[in-house]
């Protein structure tokens, strides 16, 4: 029997009404013969609650009781699923992840699935049943609920469906596919029939945050077909699949932007070998992922600034950590700044075209846009701007490389 993965997000669940639309396309698949695992989010804006709440009661909590607090808003969704679909004769069985268990590593808030115990669903696929899981958390190696970032619930569906063998993993969302750019943003972005999984993992990690990247990882070194779907229209939405399974090719796929982003400038470091290693090994130890990074020439020859980015959620405490490491680095002063975002270009074509760094640099001079930061790889060029900026830089650039629709 055919097994798939059906994974709902926040929108999709947002209060009963939705709950029991999901419940039916369930339905739908379960009569057409196959064995389905649900996966589901938080009901929309439960998890910003959440959240929101431990930051007000420390900025600078124990990420253990976070993941104990934001874990709860799947547990209520994925009861509801399986009590709506039970209403509609649909027998059903929920799972919060430490009961299944959905197994971690230990990196609380941004854990990773390390494995998943598939028992507890073989066994009710057997008898039946559909089987709901609440996407997003799992339990550490200490025994505690962890959760998996913001947009997990995406992971955790593609780790399902890998471990149960599934033959679709579809995620179900509130666009109705991958665009070539937001398309709350540009009105004139247009969907894509298919992707790769090289080009949607740039973009998610990029913050197109229409699937987590890490759901786009685990989904390509386990080749499992990842569709992006509206839970409101019946339209086909959008594939993931290999490069060579994707007949049309542009230069630039498509533009991502993210808006949480933070900048810090580390004044007069010294300009000396081991300074690197000085400022980002407590950032590193205190999980604190850092992403750009210049460094500026010493006009002294003695020291120099640095500059580097990282989310906005971390930027409290990253002062917090270098001001800690102050007398060890040695800086005269820390400058945050939190207005700023970035915008990247990704497409596989890159590898074959030049000149497609020099069309965005370009564009944006033409929108006299400063551009802060800049990194490139293979199929992205990343730029940093000042966030006010953002969505006129997102639509000059669409325009700009051709994907207005
Ligand atoms: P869910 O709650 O279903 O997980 P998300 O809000 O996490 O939904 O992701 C869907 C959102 O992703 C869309 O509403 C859209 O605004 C945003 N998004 C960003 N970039 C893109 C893109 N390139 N294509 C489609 N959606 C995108
Ligand atoms: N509810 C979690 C979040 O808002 C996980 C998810 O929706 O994927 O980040
Ligand atoms: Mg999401």
């Amino acid at each position: 029997m055919a097994r798939i993965v059906m994974k709902f997000g926040g929108t999709s669940v947002a209060d009963l009404e939705r709950i029991r639309t999901a419940a039916a396309r369930v339905k739908r698949e379960v009569e057409a013969g196959r064995q389905v695992a649900v996966v589901v989010s938080a009901m929309a804006g439960v998890t910003n609650q959440l959240v929101d709440w431990v930051r007000q009661l420390d900025p600078l909590h124990d990420a253990r009781e976070y993941d104990a607090v934001v874990a709860t808003g799947e547990q209520v969704t994925s009861g509801l699923m399986a009590i709506a679909l039970q209403a509609i004769g649909v027998p059903a069985r929920s799972w919060a992840g430490w009961q299944l268990p959905i197994h971690t590593d230990a990196m609380h808030g941004k854990a990773r699935i390390t494995g998943i115990e598939r028992a507890a669903i073989d066994a009710r696929f057997a008898q039946g049943m559909v089987a709901v899981v609440a996407g997003f958390q799992g339990i550490g190696p200490d025994n505690r609920i962890t959760t998996l970032g913001r947009g997990g619930s995406d992971t955790s569906a593609v780790a399902v469906a890998a471990a149960i063998g599934a033959e679709r993993c579809d995620i179900y969302t509130d666009v109705d596919g991958v665009y070539t750019a937001d398309p709350r943003i540009v009105e004139r972005a247009q969907k894509l029939e298919r992707i790769s999984y090289e080009e949607m993992f740039e973009l998610a990690s990029l913050g197109s945050k229409v699937l987590q990247p890490r759901s786009v990882e685990i989904a390509m070194n386990h080749r499992v077909r990842l569709a992006v779907l509206s839970s409101f229209k019946d339209v086909p939405g959008t594939l993931i699949c290999n490069e060579d399974e994707i007949v049309e090719h542009h230069v630039v796929s498509g533009i991502a932007h993210a808006r949480d982003e933070a900048k810090i400038t580390v004044v007069k470091v010294a300009d000396r070998p081991g300074i690197a290693a000085s400022l980002f090994g407590p950032l590193a130890d205190a999980g604190i992922n850092v992403d750009m990074i210049v460094q500026n020439i010493s006009p002294d020859g003695s020291s120099t600034d640095m500059t580097f980015t990282i989310g906005r959620a971390d930027l409290d405490r990253a002062l917090v950590v270098l001001n800690n490491a102050r007398d060890e680095i040695g800086f005269t002063e820390l400058r945050p700044d939190n207005k700023v975002a970035k915008v990247s270009v990704v497409g596989v074509g890159m590898r074959s075209h030049a000149g497609v760094a020099l069309t965005m640099f370009r564009t944006l001079a033409a929108e006299r846009i400063n551009i802060q930061l800049i990194t490139t790889s293979e199929i992205k060029v990343s730029v940093l701007i000042d966030e006010k900026y953002l969505e006129l830089a997102v639509r000059a650039l669409h325009t700009a490389y051709g994907l207005d629709g």
